[in-house]
């Protein structure tokens, strides 16, 4: 286990555009703030979606359409540097008018409505490194 330590900075409420990706949506948030380091909660609408499952035996992202209308009943992840930029990382569960959910890594969420609380954290400065064993960025830590 790899531990660093961080202070809560600022913390921005957000109601992002309709029609806008929430994933993007978030990185731009980031990016116009300065945030290099932060975690963040959503909820709201989607009208689309593209969830990512990985297969762990073949390191890849298979995807998973979401082409109608869901309640973002919840969506969190964090924000760290990826090739020195802001890069969001977000999970979500979906679910659809029965209230049956589906669920997964984030890939793209087209934003009916929707409301995000981002935290901007201080600290050690946090960058994703490809790693062998996965196949994934992950945070580089040592
Ligand atoms: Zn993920």
């Amino acid at each position: 286990m790899s531990v660093f330590e961080y202070k809560a900075s600022n913390e921005f409420i957000v109601r992002v555009e309709h029609n806008s990706d929430l994933v993007q949506s978030i990185t731009e948030l980031a990016k116009s703030k300065g945030i290099k380091t932060g975690s963040f909660t959503a909820i709201g609408a989607l009208k689309r979606a593209r969830l990512g499952y990985y297969d762990q035996k073949n390191h890849e992202y298979r995807e998973i359409k979401v082409d109608s209308p869901h309640e973002i009943a919840s969506c969190l992840g964090n924000v760290s540097l990826k090739d020195g930029e802001p890069f969001t990382h977000a999970h979500a569960v979906l679910a659809d008018e029965k209230g049956n959910t589906k669920a997964g890594h984030l890939l793209e969420g087209i934003v009916f409505a929707a409301e995000v609380h981002l935290r901007q954290l201080e600290g050690p400065k946090l960058e994703r490194k490809y790693d062998e064993v996965t196949g994934l960025s992950l945070w580089d830590m040592k």
